[in-house]
C-alpha cells in the first residue's frame, strides 16, 4: 500500500516523500480512505501511531478537493487539542503536509498573549488547532468566525475529558455549523468517550489499530525495583552507565519534577523541568533545548508531556508510576515512535505495587521486574537480579506479580 493508492493528490505526495515517509502507518491506512470518504470517524489510536498525519493528510486532500474559492481564508477545519504542545505540533504537521497548497493555518492556545493570535485571524485562516479555553476566549470576544467551518476534528478526546474540558468542547461544538464531518481520536474508549462520540459524530465508522503498535511491540519494558530513597540515585547510575544521550523522565508532581531536575544537575547531569506552573516560553525552551541535545534529561508531569513528539526518542523513564493507568501507555507511548524501538523503564518501590497490579491488569500484560546489582530493594519483592548493560539474569516471567 502506497500513500497514492489512499487517494492522496500531487502536493501532498510530494511533502509526503519529503518528509521521507515510505509507507502509510496502518492507522493512515485505514483512516485516510474512509475520510476522504466524507464519513464520521471514531478513531481508537495512540499517539506515535502516525494518527496526526491520519487525519490532517485526508482533511487537506478534501479542502483541495473542495476549493471553498468563495470563502477563502474563512475557517473550514477546527482541530481541538488537549494541550499547548500538541496543537503546536498539530498545526506543524498541517504546515509540513500543506506546504505545497495554498492553505493558512493557526494555532490557538492559552498563556500566550492573545492579540497576535486575534491578528493572524484577522488576516484570514483555513485550519485552525486550538486547545479549547483560549478558543472560547475567541468565540466570546468574536476575534474568531467558526460558521465555514466543515470539519471538526477532536484530538486526543480522552485526555480532554481527562482534563475537565467536556463542557467547554460543548460549548464549541454547540456553535458549530451542524452540517460537517467529524472525527473523533482517542487512545482509550470510555463510556464518556462513547457518549462524546454519540452526542457529536454522525453513524462514525470505527477504526482502531492493534494496540500491539505502541505499547506492547516496539516498546521495551522493564519495572526496576527500588527502595524510594534511592531511586535518584539508581536514575543517575542508568543514565551515564548507559551513556542515555536523551532521557524523558516521568514525576507524578510539579514539585517533584523541579526537584528531581535539581537533582539531576547536581549529578552532572543536563535536565530541565517540564509542567504546567511553567510559561508556555519556558515549556517551549525547554522542548527545543530537549530536542536538540542540549539537555539530556527532561523530566515531566503527565499533562506537561502531552503531545511531545520527538523522532526516535529512545528512553523513558517513569521515576513513579502514574496512579492512573492510562497515564501509564500514555507515557510509554513517547517512545518507540513510528516503527522506532523504545525502551521504557518504571523505578518502582514497595508502595507502587498495587498502581503496578493496575497497569499490568490495563496493558494485559507481565512487565518483567528486575533489580539492578548494588540497588537491592525491600526483601518482600519478587524481582531478579541484572549486572549493568542488560545481562538479564530474569526473563520475562509469563504469569505472577512483582510482590509477594
Ligand atoms: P503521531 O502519532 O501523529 O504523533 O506521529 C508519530 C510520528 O510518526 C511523528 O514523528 C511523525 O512524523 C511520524 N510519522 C507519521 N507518519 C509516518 C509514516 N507514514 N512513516 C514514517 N513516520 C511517520
Amino acid at each position: 500500500m502506497t500513500f497514492k493508492d489512499l487517494g492522496l493528490s500531487s502536493p501532498l505526495l510530494k511533502a509526503i516523500r519529503e518528509q521521507g515517509y515510505e509507507t502509510p502507518t496502518p492507522i493512515q491506512e485505514k483512516a485516510i480512505p474512509i475520510i476522504l470518504q466524507k464519513k464520521d470517524v471514531l478513531a481508537g489510536a495512540q499517539t506515535g501511531t502516525g494518527k496526526t498525519a491520519g487525519f490532517t493528510l485526508p482533511l487537506l486532500e478534501l479542502l483541495s478537493r473542495a476549493k471553498h474559492k468563495t470563502q477563502q481564508h474563512k475557517v473550514k477545519a477546527l482541530v481541538l487539542t488537549p494541550t499547548r504542545e500538541l496543537a503546536s505540533q498539530v498545526e506543524e504537521s498541517v504546515r509540513l503536509y500543506g506546504k505545497h497548497l495554498p492553505y493558512k493555518s493557526a494555532v490557538i492556545f492559552g498563556g500566550v498573549k492573545i492579540n497576535p493570535q486575534i491578528a493572524a485571524l484577522r488576516k484570514g485562516v483555513d485550519i485552525v488547532v486550538a486547545t479549547p479555553g483560549r478558543l472560547l476566549d475567541h468565540i466570546a470576544q468574536k476575534t474568531i468566525n467558526l460558521q465555514s467551518v466543515d470539519f471538526l476534528i477532536l484530538d486526543e478526546a480522552d485526555r480532554m475529558l481527562d482534563m475537565g474540558f467536556v463542557n467547554d468542547i460543548k460549548k464549541v461544538v454547540a456553535i458549530l455549523p451542524k452540517e460537517r464531518q467529524t472525527l473523533l481520536f482517542s487512545a482509550t474508549y470510555s463510556e464518556a468517550i462513547k457518549k462524546l462520540s454519540n452526542q457529536f459524530l454522525k453513524s462514525p465508522t470505527l477504526i482502531e489499530v492493534a494496540r500491539a503498535n505502541t505499547s506492547s511491540e516496539i516498546v521495551k519494558q522493564a519495572v526496576y525495583h527500588v527502595d524510594k530513597t534511592r531511586k535518584r540515585e539508581l536514575l543517575t547510575h542508568l543514565i551515564q552507565e548507559g551513556k542515555w544521550q536523551q532521557v524523558l523522565v516521568f514525576t507524578r508532581t510539579k514539585h517533584g519534577a523541579n526537584r528531581l531536575s535539581g537533582q539531576l544537575e547536581k549529578d552532572g547531569i543536563t535536565a530541565v523541568a517540564i509542567h504546567g506552573n511553567k510559561s508556555q516560553n519556558a515549556r517551549t525552551k525547554a522542548l527545543a533545548d530537549f530536542k536538540k541535545g542540549v539537555v539530556r534529561v527532561l523530566v515531566a508531569t503527565d499533562i506537561a508531556a502531552r503531545g511531545i513528539d520527538i523522532d526516535q526518542l529512545p528512553h523513558v523513564v517513569n521515576f513513579e508510576l502514574p496512579n492512573v493507568s492510562e497515564d501509564y501507555v500514555h507515557r510509554i507511548g513517547r517512545t518507540g515512535r513510528a516503527g522506532n524501538m523504545g525502551e521504557a523503564i518504571s523505578l518502582v518501590c514497595v508502595d507502587e505495587d498495587e498502581f503496578l497490579v493496575n497497569i499490568e491488569k490495563l496493558i494485559k500484560k507481565d512487565i518483567p521486574k528486575v533489580w539492578l546489582k548494588g540497588f537491592k530493594p525491600d526483601p518482600s519483592i519478587k524481582a531478579e537480579p541484572i549486572n549493568m548493560g542488560g545481562n538479564r539474569g530474569a526473563r520475562n516471567k509469563p504469569r505472577g506479580r512483582g510482590r509477594r
